[in-house]
């Protein structure tokens, strides 16, 4: 589950963690009272307005403007309130943006020269350890910085048994090449933003830029952070924090329902059981040609109310130009799921996609039998080459 940056902010708020401090508002109308809140808590008189859409590039986007007083401050949260805001990661039409944060600008002049840096915190897959990777290349987007500078990216792996060292916190600010009061305001950061990660149980804690400020303070500017939607149930506050209006639908309403669902680009739907065989198939899918349009493990009870649920979501996707069946009959029945495709096919009525069905495994004849003796667009197949060469067929 991804989080909005005020969201992340407030996780790391709350483990001490120095933060650019703001207020959320969805309602224009509230900007005097919220500002006023602000300027309270922080004495600023500059801001910053940062819309809050699930995506990143929101500053290319036009999505992050800063006002110098109210009456700019006003111009501009109205102006990204309510846009429609496109960045590098989101799609053409862009993301509506329902809510904003005002902040306090921290870029004010002073003694030293503010610095940004860039550093996350996520699992490193290969070492099965947490891994800090760290940048001088802050504010700029990170896969440029490793495509054309790799050597400017640190990683540090944190074993997670034994927490972060202070050797570690402190290597990290070295690297960055700080010193002085910097130094212990960044491994201070470091070691506080490492116990959120870790506390949070999330899978990802972006902060680009962290801006050391030029009163040598280190703060966290923004936050983009995934939350492990495995761990949730140890986390019941951050599910109100869910904002449905950012994800795929399609992939929520299968949530509810409890299937297994991730949309994808292509344009044969899936319809499997088990989460290795729907690997295996979209896997073989693209091998004979075909994109999968979509990820589905239906799980273990595939009836006929399931299938018929599981058919209707992947008919929402009008890509979608055929789809493919593939269960592997252990604890269900075959003959069951066959008569369930049949029955869902009977109740729907409008489904005008063929699906090739490969049934494997207890009373996989009598479901061969049932699929091939239906007068619907419906065809068996036996073996898992031959269904996905059915797929291509059907398609061309
Ligand atoms: P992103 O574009 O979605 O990553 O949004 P960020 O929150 O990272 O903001 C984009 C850029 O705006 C940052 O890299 C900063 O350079 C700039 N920015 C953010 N907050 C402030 C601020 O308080 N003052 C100034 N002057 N610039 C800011
Ligand atoms: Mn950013």
């Amino acid at each position: 589950m991804n989080l909005h940056e005020y969201q992340g902010k407030k996780i790391l708020e709350e483990h001490g963690v120095r933060i650019q401090r703001g207020v959320v508002l969805d309602n224009i109308d509230e900007i005097d009272k919220f500002t006023e809140e602000l300027v309270e808590k922080t004495g600023t008189s500059w801001f910053v307005v940062k819309a809050q859409i699930h995506a990143g590039g929101r500053g290319k986007g036009g999505g992050v403007k800063l006002a110098k007083n109210m009456d700019e401050l006003k111009e501009v949260a109205s102006d990204i309130l309510g846009m429609h805001l496109i960045t590098p990661q989101t799609s053409k039409q862009g993301k509506f943006v329902s809510k904003i944060l005002i902040a306090e600008d921290v870029y004010y002049p002073g003694e030293f020269d503010t610095e940004e840096f860039y550093v996350s915190i996520l699992l490193n897959r290969k070492t099965g350890n947490n891994m800090i990777m760290y940048s001088t290349e802050g504010g700029m987007d990170i896969e440029t910085v490793a495509e054309n500078t790799p050597e400017l990216i640190f990683y540090e792996d944190i074993d997670p048994s034994l927490g972060i060292q202070s050797f570690q916190a402190r290597k990290v600010a070295f690297n960055l090449g700080l010193s002085g009061e910097a130094f212990k305001e960044m491994v201070k950061f470091i070691t506080l933003l490492y116990k959120s990660y870790v506390t949070s149980d999330s899978s990802l804690f972006e902060i680009n830029p962290v801006l050391k400020t030029s009163d040598n303070k280190i703060m966290a500017v923004d936050a983009k952070v995934s939350l492990d939607d495995n761990a949730l149930f140890r986390h019941k506050d951050y599910l109100s924090w869910r904002d449905l209006k950012e994800e795929n639908p399609v992939e929520t309403e299968a949530r509810e329902v409890g299937l297994n669902y991730v949309d994808l680009e292509g344009n044969v739907g899936c319809m499997v059981n088990g989460a290795g065989l729907a690997m295996a198939t979209m896997d073989l899918i693209k091998q004979s040609g075909g994109e999968p349009a979509n990820f589905l493990d239906v799980g273990g009870t595939a009836d006929a109310k399931r299938v018929e649920t599981a058919f209707r979501l992947i008919l929402r996707d009008p890509n979608v130009k055929a789809i493919l069946v593939n269960i592997f009959g252990g604890i269900v029945r075959c003959d069951r799921v066959a008569q369930g495709i049949v029955d869902a096919y009977n109740n729907m009525g409008d489904i005008s996609v063929p699906i090739i069905v490969r049934l494997q495994g207890t009373n996989a004849e009598i479901a061969k039998e049932i699929i091939d003796n239906c007068d619907f667009k419906v065809y068996s197949a036996t073996e898992f080459q031959e269904a996905a060469d059915k797929i291509q067929e059907v398609l061309t």
